[in-house]
């Protein structure tokens, strides 16, 4: 059982530290209004197009052809790709010929089983698939614990909220058990007819290098994949994940704009619909993962290392306020991180930081020069009265090198910082984390190595 934040701890005012932080009720409200983006549904967006969304993390469409229909996508597992299937059902009977993953990430490809009977339909994907997270298998163990924080996936439920893009709690134990590896590779722009349905299906790295997007050029529907979703993107998944190649992601968030379609199905959230909105949407969606991009590029070239340039990027004005690039899964400052990361490496080209001491050398160093070791601790408790979270957090990194009774102390103020860090993000990933970290620290889950 966790027990309540350190009230002691909890003196108002706070002060706001990053880009996704307001004040607490509204960071509640906010991440509530999201939420309604992922309620379970079927939506019908034409005479031949269903979208069942909520039924777990990602959603899965069914198009309707004259004998049979077409699957995208087929959520993590069996049982939850069944209930989806069976919501299908009201609609049509007709068996599935063929099925197709937008991209490999384990939300979309784990429950393709529950769709087919004993006649096996076509299974389609980007040539280069790789059924994985692009993430080394021996990195396993890391990924998971790093994993369950981001989606918050043991938070008791009074301090759940969502995922961003996605419900708290999807059926996740059958997870990947259905998966049918591809049969059918697709080989750059490629026109099918399946079931009397012509659709056109285009490569389009973005988030994997192996994603795709599907045009039906009858009904005017645009799945999008992963490449798009109501809420700016994940450009970096702090879980841990290699380089996403943003630039990729922003040319194929364009290239979708081009067919301007009727009706645009993301991976995750509703469908948007209206020629003029979708469209206008994919391009300010590109535009938005163009820019950060190109402010951080510059950044670079002006010798900015990523601690400075992740404060100072920001989305232009004219989009900022869009309602799909509001920060609930993806943050514009991480992203600088991961593109500065993925282009350089870890070296930001300050020598300062080539062979920096070693952390319990520097916390000895910072505590001398605030006064001693229970200054510092006078300091840090001073940060969390005055409501200055990150700081305290930062100070608390020092203490608990100091001694055994100041790593006590750095781990009780670490809990209240982080839990009151948590109360005022809307960005699901970061709140998750923050809570989760602290409910591991109070239970006493952390080694020494993490903390
Ligand atoms: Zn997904």
């Amino acid at each position: 059982m966790i027990k309540k934040a350190l009230t002691a701890f909890l003196v108002l005012p706070s002060i706001l530290s990053a880009a996704t932080q307001v004040n607490s009720d509204a960071a509640l409200k906010m991440l509530q209004k999201q939420a309604k983006h992922f309620e379970q549904r079927v939506v019908q967006l034409t005479e031949n197009v269903y979208v069942a969304v909520g039924f777990h993390g990602a959603n899965t469409s069914m198009i309707v052809g004259t004998d049979g229909v077409i699957i995208v996508d087929t959520l993590m597992g069996p049982a939850a790709a069944t209930n989806a299937l069976k919501a299908f059902r009201e609609y049509s009977d007709k068996p599935v010929k063929a099925i197709i993953y937008t991209h490999s990430h384990p939300d979309h490809i784990g429950g393709a089983s529950a769709f087919v009977g004993a006649e096996r339909p076509p299974v389609y994907a980007e040539k280069g698939f790789i059924n994985s997270t692009g993430i080394r298998g021996d990195l396993a163990p890391v990924i998971k614990r790093r994993g369950a924080r981001q989606f918050g996936r043991v938070l008791p439920p009074e301090q759940t909220t969502n995922r961003g893009i996605a419900p708290a709690r999807t059926i996740d134990k059958d997870r990947g058990k259905g998966h049918l590896p591809p049969t059918v590779f697709i080989n750059g722009d490629t026109a099918l007819s399946v079931a009397g349905v012509d659709l056109e299906i285009y490569p389009a790295p973005g988030e994997t290098d192996d994603a795709l997007f599907i045009w039906l050029p009858e009904e005017r529907v645009l799945f999008a994949g992963d490449n798009f979703y109501h809420a700016f993107p994940n450009l970096y998944a702090i879980r841990g994940t290699r380089y996403r190649n943003v630039l990729n992601w922003s040319t194929s968030v364009a290239r979708m704009a081009t067919f301007e379609p009727d009706h645009l199905v993301g991976g995750h959230t509703l469908p948007l619909s209206g020629k003029d909105f979708a469209t206008k949407a994919l391009l300010e969606y590109s535009q938005a993962i163009g820019s950060v991009y190109d402010q951080t590029v510059r950044a670079i070239n002006a010798g900015k290392g990523p601690d400075l340039i992740a404060h100072e990027v920001k989305l232009p004005a004219d989009i900022v306020d869009k309602p799909y690039l509001i920060e609930f899964y993806g943050s514009v400052s991480h992203a600088v991180r991961a593109i500065y990361t993925g282009l350089l490496g870890w070296f930001d080209g300050n020598p300062a930081k080539l062979n920096r001491l070693h952390p319990r050398d520097e916390a000895e160093k910072v505590a001398e020069l605030a006064g001693g070791v229970k200054k510092l601790e006078r300091k840090t408790r001073a940060a969390m009265k005055a409501g200055e979270f990150q700081w305290a957090l930062e100070l608390a990194d020092y203490l608990k090198w100091l001694g055994e009774a100041e790593r006590q102390l750095a781990r009780e103020i670490k809990i209240a910082a982080l839990r009151a860090l948590a109360a005022q993000e809307y960005n699901a990933p970061n709140r998750n984390y923050y809570l989760s970290y602290a409910n591991e620290l109070e239970l006493g889950q952390l080694n020494d190595a993490w903390f």
